[in-house]
């Protein structure tokens, strides 16, 4: 199984280091470093009713805070902790590199902070994915008899995780590419990154950039680099990537796989990279069925888990036991009911195009729900692959008219109503109108193929929006 590495412990006492942003990372890191001895400053650009509470909880314990301000580089900074969310424009950034400060992001802080003796990371990326897939992998380390959690953007945080009392064999990380544009020296045991499409471009400033900070993920890897074979950009990614000496490239793939590959072969997940004589022998690890659900995206997502397990030793009936024992998070292709013959469906983390794509492609016809903010994607592409599944479709929310015209371009014969407006009740009506479109054996999917903030909360919110019309449309025959 993995190796164990002892870690280097640095010398926090009066060192001068400033956390940049308040919220769910900045906080507990700051606490953190407090405890161990810095000095600590936390800057934060908001200074609004709830930073200041914040803020007044962490100077009562001793930590300096300075609101309406995150730009300005506190005198004596020796390190800057940063919330993953802050872009590398940040005039911080700039001052911090003039004055040769290091940033750090959650994840290298979390990494530098493992004690001896720390668990190996089995760590996942991707545009899409992650979290599910993160979740299958712990799953599967449990099913082994690991201690063993899903921590990153997700569960467990990872200074919990790696500070806590809880002793663990192994963690299955969730990192982001902002997590990874700022941890420069983590390296873990194996990683994939399951695909690579634009996202969050305005963030990284070009694709080029976001691909780099997903590469990171493989730098320095022990045992193996998991890699989409239907998505070249990531294979290159391995190329790029100075790993560890005998480190592996394994592909995932749902054709027939070839040696050094995990793939399907007629209904039946195998791997043939890690079994001995793989130019001709190959282990079958669970069925399509065991997955739930057996999606083709999320066959692959299970793929690139089972890929990661069995590079840290699991055995193919762990990996079985742990697929058959995973449920999906939910607003991630979520059955929610059945309503005479009409299946509907909440993939409301379906936020951007890509997703989307994955989940258009599972079902067949489709009365599709979409619509949100597009964050500056384009919709053609996404049109021209599904026009031929769809029934119908349903548009919400602020970008709509670029979904509209894109349908309008490559799918003129779809119907399509246009909800012109982005209030509350705009959900019940979509799906009442949805309803209407649809005929028995259609699925209603809710996969927006943008972010929900124009409308909702978040995706949650939107998600539960749906769920709700949709339960009412059972018990009332109205939403
Ligand atoms: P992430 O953590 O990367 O956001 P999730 O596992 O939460 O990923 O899934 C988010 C959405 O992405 C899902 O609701 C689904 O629409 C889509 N998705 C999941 N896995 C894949 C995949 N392998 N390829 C493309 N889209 C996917």
């Amino acid at each position: 199984m993995g190796s164990r590495e002892v870690t280097e412990q640095l010398d926090w006492n009066g060192k001068k280091v400033t956390v940049a942003g308040l919220g769910v990372s900045g906080i507990p890191a700051a606490r953190v470093l407090h405890g161990l001895g810095a000095v600590v400053t936390v800057v934060n650009d908001g200074d609004d009713e709830r930073s200041r509470a914040q803020a007044a909880d962490l100077e009562a314990e001793g930590i300096t805070v300075r609101l309406g301000d995150g730009a300005t580089l506190p005198t004596g900074t020796e390190l800057i902790v940063t919330t993953p969310g802050w872009r590398p424009d940040k005039p911080l950034f700039a001052a911090a590199a003039e004055a040769g400060v290091e940033v750090w992001g959650d994840v290298e802080l979390a990494w530098r902070l493992r004690g001896p003796g720390a668990a190996p990371w089995l760590a996942v990326t991707g545009t899409n994915g992650k979290t599910t897939t993160v979740r299958m992998l712990a799953s599967i380390l449990e099913a082994a008899g690991l201690r063993t959690a899903a921590v990153g953007n997700i569960g467990v945080s990872l200074l919990d995780a790696v500070l806590g009392d809880e002793p663990y064999d192994v963690l299955a990380v969730e990192l982001s590419s902002y997590q990874l544009h700022w941890a420069p020296s983590v390296r873990v045991h194996s990683a994939a990154v399951l695909n690579l499409a634009p996202d969050h471009l305005d963030w990284h400033g070009s694709m080029e950039a976001y691909a780099a900070d997903k590469g990171r993920i493989y730098e320095g890897n022990q045992v193996a680099c998991v890699y989409n074979v239907a998505d070249k950009a990531t294979e290159d990614l391995v190329v790029e990537a100075d790993v560890e000496e005998g480190c592996r490239a394994i592909g995932f793939t749902l054709g027939t796989p070839g040696p050094s590959e995990l793939g399907v072969v007629e209904g039946i997940l195998v791997d043939r990279a890690f079994v001995e004589n793989r130019q001709k022998n190959a282990q079958e690890l669970a069925e399509v069925d065991d997955v739930q659900p057996p999606a083709p995206h999320n066959i692959a997502n299970a793929l690139a888990a089972a890929a990661l397990a069995r590079a840290f030793g699991v055995d193919a009936k762990a990996v079985r036991d742990g697929l058959k024992a995973f449920r999906p998070d939910p607003h991630r292709i979520e059955l929610v009911e059945e309503i005479e013959g009409v299946t509907y469906v909440d993939d409301s983390k379906a936020t951007n195009t890509h997703a989307a794509e994955a989940s258009l492609a599972a079902y067949d016809p489709i009365v599709w729900i979409a619509g949100g903010l597009a964050k500056g994607a384009t919709f053609d592409e996404l049109v021209q692959k599904s026009a031929k599944r769809l029934r119908g479709a349903v548009l919400i929310g602020a970008d709509r008219a670029l979904i509209r015209e894109a349908l309008a371009r490559h799918a003129p014969e779809v119907p399509v109503v246009d909800l012109d407006r982005t209030d509350t009740g705009a959900m019940s009506e979509a799906v009442r109108e949805a309803a209407r479109l649809a005929r028995p054996g259609d699925t209603v999917l809710l996969a927006p193929a943008c972010a929900s903030m124009d409308m909702f909360t978040n995706y949650n919110k939107r998600g539960e929006a749906f769920a709700d019309a949709v339960r009412s449309l059972a018990t009332t025959g109205d939403a």
